[in-house]
């Protein structure tokens, strides 16, 4: 059974804070697209219900690019992009969580996949 843990994380500046559910020493997604490839994201994907927003709603600027199905949401302060919002395969609420603006992040904590999202 996947262990589901309680997290707290958000941008470098502590302007956007959130709380997430997320599975212990779960699977996360290095992808290579122009975004995360540069950015060098680890994504995991939780479903909107387990994400909540505790501040920085009004500190986020949404930048799309590509099919525009993503909310890519960074602090318009420190510009780290802490989640993204979008949808999932099954159409319900989607987050996308960057584990490394986790608090206490540490690469070994998951399982990094390799995605390629640059072929997609
Ligand atoms: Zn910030």
């Amino acid at each position: 059974m996947a262990e589901i843990e309680k997290r707290a994380g958000g941008c470098q500046c502590g302007a956007v804070r959130y709380t997430v559910e997320v599975e212990r020493g779960g699977k996360v997604i290095s992808c290579n697209c122009s975004m995360c490839g540069r950015a060098g994201t680890l994504l995991t994907f939780v479903p909107a219900s387990k994400f909540h927003l505790d501040c920085g709603a009004d500190a986020t600027t949404d930048y799309q690019f590509n099919k525009h199905v993503i909310h890519h949401l960074f602090c318009r302060t420190c510009g780290i992009k802490s989640f993204a919002r979008g949808t999932g395969r099954d159409g319900q609420p989607t987050v996308a969580i960057n584990v490394r603006c986790l608090d206490g992040f540490e690469p070994g904590q998951f399982q990094v996949q390799e995605f390629d999202g640059r072929s997609r």
